[in-house]
């Protein structure tokens, strides 16, 4: 069995080779990435596995995605201290994780609801409890919850959902991959006043976000 030591080691690899020499420089979010013991939210077979460059399965068709990608994000996102983060598609709750390391609350919801419930054990056996889970469809976010001060959305998108846009607080950042003709690209949302800018970040690969279960039949 591998010790926690040598996780902690594979993780400050990870911060160095595939976030800091990769041009995330953000340090806390570096910080963040190299406390969260990422191979707690992989099965446990993938342990050996959760520190090495790239998205790995988590069941269900879904997967966690990789450390440069959850560390762009959460750079992008520009989240402050205290900030309400709310995300869409939990996965298994490591992007949550980090954010909430970054000091934020954040509410995050997963249409799966064995991966909601995993996530939200995640996340409770790491005393993370600025974090909360809910199952459902976050295709238009969570209005009820809202406004907040960023939202991120970790599956692809057809186009921007305005539903999130009007739920953003002034000076709120939405960060959503879209679909371009089979080319997925990560855009930023920043509300300021009435207005809505956009900044187009990197080509990315996430999974679709898809109807709730209720409206895909799964139920
Ligand atoms: N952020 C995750 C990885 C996300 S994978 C992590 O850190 O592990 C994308 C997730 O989005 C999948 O689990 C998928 O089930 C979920 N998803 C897809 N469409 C959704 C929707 N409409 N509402 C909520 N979750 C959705």
């Amino acid at each position: 069995m591998t010790a926690r030591r040598d996780y902690a080691v594979a993780r400050r690899r990870m911060v160095d080779e595939q976030l800091r020499r990769a041009g995330v420089t953000d340090r806390v979010v570096l910080k963040a990435m190299e406390a969260v013991p990422r191979h707690l939210f992989v099965p446990r077979m993938l342990w050996h596995r959760a520190y090495e460059p790239c998205a790995l399965p988590i069941g269900h068709g879904q997967t966690i995605s990789k450390p440069f990608t959850v560390g762009l994000m959460s750079a992008l996102l520009e989240v402050q201290p205290g900030e309400r983060i709310l995300e869409i598609g939990s996965g298994s709750g490591y992007q949550a994780a980090v954010l909430a390391e970054m000091g934020a609350v954040v509410h995050t919801v997963e249409r799966v609801g064995p991966l909601a419930e995993r996530a939200a054990s995640s996340l409770a056996k790491l005393g993370c409890d600025r974090v909360t889970v809910a199952t459902g469809d976050g295709s238009f976010g969570a209005a009820d919850r809202g406004p907040w001060h960023g939202i991120i959305v970790t599956a692809c998108a057809p186009g921007l959902p305005e539903a999130m846009a009007r739920q953003l607080e002034d000076g709120g950042r939405l960060l959503i991959p879209i679909e371009h003709e089979g080319d997925q690209i990560l855009y930023r949302y920043r509300r300021e006043g009435e207005r809505l800018s956009v900044e187009r970040s990197v080509g990315c690969q996430f999974v679709p976000l898809l109807p709730g279960v209720e409206e895909a039949g799964l139920a």
